[in-house]
């Protein structure tokens, strides 16, 4: 099943359940118990808003050997994880804003799992009775900023720097789906999630053993090679075989260097 989260005009944000082209309004909650009313909202007619408002990002660095390859960086022995904070995401359509402070932008086309139920040291075998599903990310990243500072906070975290969508696939066996990455219809970025280092039930298993993972909480499961430069007039394409394509214009931000120093 597909979960969306849409505005339809003024009204308040609600998430619905996708059947074709038609939206069925959600009582009560994906994250709870819930009943599913008759699909008859045109998907046409509302916005798509990013499918879950997470309370936490927590993303994998270097989890596809090929591109910590081109950056000429080791596998990490055991699964490197960041923070990007819930500031940072956009839904379908929206733009990203390449921030004046950085002169590479670049996108990382991602696997994002959905934590469905809270849980702590949750064994790998039991992964997927915490997750509630898949959509597609894009872990936009000041590859300049992420080179100067040596960690990763400022580089993954402007506003706008992590889009999600276009919807929840409650369906979706994670272990061999192509991830791929186009930028004005230009191919950037295609693998397989067979080729991640650690799979999405370790990585729940690891995360887990170090933080409460609570429902809507959102894993990045990291990008496979071929990064590389967003700028002002592309439109990038996250495509999740499976789940669906997560488009986002880039534009450049107003906005003036602040005056910090030493
Ligand atoms: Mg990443």
């Amino acid at each position: 099943m597909r979960f969306v989260r849409y505005q339809r005009g003024n009204e308040p944000p609600a998430y619905g359940w996708l059947f074709e082209d038609r939206i069925g309004m959600i009582e009560g909650s994906p994250f709870g118990d819930y009943r599913r009313l008759e699909a008859d909202l045109e998907l046409v007619r509302v916005r798509l808003l990013a499918p879950v408002t997470p309370g936490k990002i927590i993303a994998v660095g270097r989890n596809y050997a090929d591109h910590a390859r081109e950056h000429g960086a080791e596998v990490p022995e055991l699964p490197l994880i960041f923070l990007k904070p819930p500031s940072s995401v956009i839904g379908p359509e929206d733009a990203i804003l390449l921030p004046p402070q950085s002169q590479q932008v670049e996108h990382e086309a991602e696997l994002a799992v959905v934590i469905g139920r809270a849980g702590r040291w949750i064994h790998p075998d039991n992964a997927a009775d915490y997750i509630l599903g898949y959509t597609a990310a894009n872990d936009v990243t000041a590859r300049d900023l992420q080179r100067l500072d040596g960690q990763w906070t400022r580089s993954k975290s402007f506003d706008t720097f992590c889009p999600l969508g276009p919807w929840i696939e409650t369906e979706l066996d994670p272990a061999d789906v192509m991830i791929s990455c186009r930028v004005d219809g230009e191919l950037r970025q295609m693998a397989s999630t067979r080729e991640m280092v650690f799979s999405v039930a370790q990585l729940v298993a690891f995360i887990s053993s170090i933080m409460t993972l609570n429902p809507g909480d959102l894993i990045l499961t990291g990008t496979p090679a071929g990064v590389g430069p967003l700028l002002p007039g592309n439109v990038v394409e996250v495509e999740i075989e499976g789940v669906g394509i997560l488009r986002n214009s880039v534009i450049a931000a107003a906005g003036r260097t602040p005056e910090v120093k030493r």
